[in-house]
This record gives C-alpha cells, structure tokens and sequence, in this order.
C-alpha cells in the first residue's frame, strides 16, 4: 500500500487546525502558509517520485507541526551568510574576499550605529569632504601627491578614464587587456569611458617605441595594467615604467596604471613578486595608479586612486563621483585597515589576508592536526593530512602557490560529492574542494577560532 496524491490536505484546512494555528500566532500566517505549501509540495514530490513513501505523516499531530516550524525558521535564516572558507584560496570572489581586521568591523558599527562626521569638518563647522578621512593615509602610505577613493577598482578605472581621456584615444598593450572576472574586460571599460582604444605591440612583446609611434594628437593616456589573472610566459617583453613615464612625460600623455590588487609592502619573501608596490610603481613616474581595497590590501571593497594633484582634482570635481563615491561603512572600514599598516601596528600580523599569507607552513601543519584530532573525537575516522598549494586568489599572482596542508577527509557510506554538498548547507556552511573522490579541507584559509566549527558542522553530518 502507498499513499496517494488525494490524500494530501489542503492547505486552507491545515492552517485551520489547532497545532498549525499556534504556529500562525506565533510567527504569521503568510509565513506559515508558505512553509506549508513547501512542505506539502514535497511530499507530493515525493508520492511522484520512483520510490513513494508508503505512508504520509500525521497532519494533525505534533512532529508534523515541527517539521512545518523548521521550515519557516529556515525560511527565515539570512540569505548572506558567514561561511568557512577552506578552499585554500585566501581571497576568494565568491566567498566575499578580504576577511577585515577587528579594528576594521569595529569602525563599521561605530560608523553604522552613530552619526559621524562623514561630510564635516569639525574645525570649522561647515560642509567637509568624505575622501579628507582617508587622503592623507594614502599619501603616506603609497608617496601619492593625492588620492581618491571609488567604490572599487572597476570604478576606479572607468572614472579615471572618463575624466582624463573621453573623446580622445588610449593606448594599451595587446599583451595587458586583460578580462577580470567575467564582467570587467579592459577594452570594454575603456569604451564605456567614452575613449577610443589604441592597441599597440603584440600578446608577447610591447616596446616603447610601439607605444611612441601610436601616440598622436588624440592620445591622452597610456595605459598599464595588471594582468592579474593570467601570465604570457616564455618571449616576452614589456617596456619597464621609468622608460614610459619617460615617454609619457615628453609627449605631454598621462601614464596611468591598473594595478588590480596592489600591495602596500613588499611581499617578495612570500613568493608574490609579481606584484608591485604602490609606492614603488608611483616612483617609477606612473601619473596615476588604481588598486582594490579587498584584495591584498585587505580592507573593504573599494577602488583607491593616487597620484598626480591635478588629475586627482579632477576626478574628485567629475560629475560622475558622486554615483561611483564609497559608502560611510567602507569608508571607515579602510581607513581603520590603512591605520594598521601603520607604526605601532604589524601588518603581516594584523591584516588577516597577510597573515594567512605569511603564515610559516608549520603553523598551518598545526591547525591541520588540531583539526584531525577534533574531527577523531566527533567520529570522523578517515582522515588523511596532505601536502597542498593554497593560493592567494582574487586574481592575484596566479602562478604563485603558498605551500599548505589540508586534511583529506571521507565518510562511509558517502561519496564526496554528497559530503562536500552536506558541508556546504553546513551549519555553518564549510567550503572546501573535492580531489580523488575525498573532501579536502585546506588549512591556510581557515582561521584557528573556526575549528571547533568545523568539528561541529562534521558532528551534525554523522549524527544524521
Ligand atoms: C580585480 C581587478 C580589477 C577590478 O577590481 P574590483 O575592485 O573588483 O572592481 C580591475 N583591474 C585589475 C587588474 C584587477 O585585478
């Protein structure tokens, strides 16, 4: 005997009925009703389905009531949540980039819980300007003459080029269009600027004189940028920055450069010497630099502009800043993340994505044993400890691998696939990578005070 699809009852006649009732008065009925209508469109699913159930639950009982309760507080759960990231990927896109720095969150809810002084000047008492919180940390930290910040590099781009080269050409090298991500692609962004794009050079090889024969009397920029995602490897060549400032300079063009993550210190000894130093790129004779906030920087999402005084001043006056500008919580967040890249303050300390990054290997070693011996004690017998290459992501130096460890993990009775979907839904949700048919769970990208998590998400998966 099975059940049948005219046995299910309908929803107007479950909510009328005393345990369901409790549950409209205690949460709403619109909310129950929706839980409701999941529930029993699951069971009609399932009378659908292969392999129907034989019997249907008591409707009018308590367990059904409570299975109906935990759809609607599921259904009540925040969307964005927080996740485990054990990817071994540091600054993961998808998993929200830079974790912040306490001092960074505690700026957040200061300037989300309370009035500030976004736009005033304390001094004097009149209008002030959101950007004077954050400018001369910047010019301190990168020796920029001036800097701006956007809502993050993508905008840094776009209104760097609006402001300085639309109606006129760009010139960039065939070798440096990069596509970041899917929905920002160079050549794109320098259209939508209203600049019309000169390409010179080929994917391999740019030299100077390639870009001195493209600029004519429309060219108003040169522009670099990071090939952050990818490396053309082999015969190469692009010109070094002093010699196309040089050249900037003499033919009266602006040098601008994408640098994408752009570090603030050098991270040479960590293996990452594909990225330059601020600092140093401005050195160089680069007019203007761009840069993310939540990349290596390690602060909120935002796009920082430094440089050259006049052109800042102009991008600060253009009509378009006031739709690009950061927001107040962003805003407090990098200017708290900036502060620690400041004396007394260790950023490879206290810079969350740089302390994973230079974290020794024997330390990651010991989060990986730690988390073995929590994963034994909940009843996770099938664990093995590998030697892995984590990596710093967010498009950043992608040949660079951080040595690593992660723990190789299986369960009886579940191939990984299904282990990595259950670890997924958590709660909370942990995110690691399938190889060979086990879960990996790296241990560069997780933080100590997450362990016990881990071992929990693994307890309630077993319990099951
Ligand atoms: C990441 C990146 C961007 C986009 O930065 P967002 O802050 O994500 O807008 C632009 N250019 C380069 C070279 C990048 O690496």
């Amino acid at each position: 005997m099975t059940a049948s699809l005219k046995d299910l009852p309908q929803i107007e006649a479950l909510l009328s009925q005393p345990s369901i009732a409790d549950l409209s008065q205690a949460y709403s009925r619109a909310e129950t009703a929706a839980a409701l209508r999941d529930v029993i469109g699951g069971l009609r699913a399932a009378l659908q389905s292969a392999t129907p159930p034989a019997a249907l639950p008591d409707f009018a009982g308590g367990d059904f009531a409570a299975l109906v309760a935990l759809q609607i507080t599921a259904a009540r759960a925040p969307s964005l949540r927080s996740v485990i990231n054990a990817t071994g990927v540091i600054i993961h896109t998808n998993l929200g980039r830079a974790r912040m720095a306490p001092q960074a969150i505690a700026a957040m809810t200061g300037a989300g819980a309370d009035a500030t002084n976004l736009e005033l000047d304390l001094e004097t008492g009149k209008r002030g300007s959101r950007h004077a919180h954050v400018e001369g940390l910047i010019r301190d930290l990168t020796g920029a003459e001036a800097a701006v910040v956007v809502n993050n590099c993508a905008a840094a781009v776009l209104l760097s080029l609006m402001a300085t080269a639309s109606g006129r050409s760009v010139v960039a090298s065939r070798g440096e269009l990069v596509e970041i991500g899917g929905s920002f692609r160079l050549p794109d962004v320098i259209a939508q600027s209203g600049a019309r794009l000169r390409e010179v050079g080929t994917t391999n090889k740019t030299r100077v004189a390639d870009y001195a024969d493209a600029i004519d009397d429309t060219t108003a920029v040169l522009l670099k940028s990071h090939t952050s995602n990818f490396r053309i490897v082999g015969f190469t060549a692009a010109p070094d920055r002093q010699a196309l400032a040089r050249l900037a300079s003499e033919r009266r063009v602006i040098l601008m450069e994408d640098l994408g993550s752009g570090v603030l210190v050098d991270l040479t000894r960590f293996g990452l010497s594909d990225e330059p130093v601020v600092s140093d790129v401005l050195k160089a004779g680069v007019d203007l630099v761009m840069f993310s906030g939540d990349k290596l920087l390690g602060g909120p999402q935002a796009g920082i502009i430094a440089g050259r005084r006049e052109i800042v001043a102009e991008l600060k006056a253009h009509p378009l800043m006031r739709a690009l500008r950061i927001d107040k919580l962003s805003l407090a967040a990098l200017e708290a993340t900036l502060r620690l890249y400041r004396a007394p303050h260790d950023p490879l300390q206290e810079v969350p994505v740089l302390r994973m990054l230079s974290e020794p290997l024997e330390d990651v070693a010991g989060r990986a044993a730690a988390l073995a011996d929590r994963l034994a004690m909940v009843g996770v017998r099938d664990i093995k400890t590998e030697a892995t290459s984590a990596r710093v992501g967010g498009g950043t130096s992608p040949e660079q691998d951080l040595p690593s460890r992660a723990l190789s993990i299986r369960l009886d009775g579940m191939s990984a696939e299904a282990l990595a979907a259950a670890l997924r839904r958590g709660p909370p949700p942990v995110i690691g990578r399938i190889a060979q048919d086990r879960v990996l769970l790296d241990m560069r990208s997780v933080q100590d005070d997450e362990l016990p998590l881990i071992a929990e998400a693994f307890a309630a998966i077993l319990r099951r």
